[in-house]
């Protein structure tokens, strides 16, 4: 048990941890992931199923139908979501970057799905930046 990474939902009832490396990091941009994840892009680390260890709040954890395969996991108090799993792809768990506690440690190597990004998607860098809220 390597503990490679701590994960949790923003109400704290559950966490998680990953017991190992990210197989690949992706953005992607598909119309799917933006509105399940209320987002303009979603990022998943890709680990394997069995390093997906379940530490606190197991029974908080909700699930629904994500395409006709999949399932999407979410804290069922918060509503934050987790991480998905597929039927095809059993052996993969899909973990959102934003349950991992310290996901900036993880850098993404593609973007997915460019055909349904939003224009400005890529142009994050050019806007204005405040390191608080609009007032602060
Ligand atoms: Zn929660
Ligand atoms: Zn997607």
């Amino acid at each position: 048990m390597a503990d490679n990474y701590q994960a949790s939902c923003a109400c704290g009832n559950i966490h998680f941890v990953l017991d190992g490396e990210p197989r690949v990091t992706i953005n992607c941009h598909c119309t799917n992931c933006r509105k399940m994840n209320g987002s303009a892009f979603s990022t998943y680390s890709v680990f394997n199923k069995e390093d997906l260890r379940i530490t606190e709040g197991a029974d908080d954890i909700q699930s629904a139908r994500m395409g006709e395969h999949g399932t999407k996991h979410f804290c069922r108090h918060c509503g934050t979501p987790l991480y998905g799993l597929h039927e095809r792809a059993a052996d993969i768990c899909m973990v959102v970057l934003g349950a991992i506690d310290t996901g900036g440690a993880i850098l993404p190597i593609a973007n997915t799905f460019c055909r349904s990004k939003l224009p400005w998607a890529f142009e994050l860098d050019k806007m204005i930046k405040h390191e608080l809220n609009m007032l602060g």
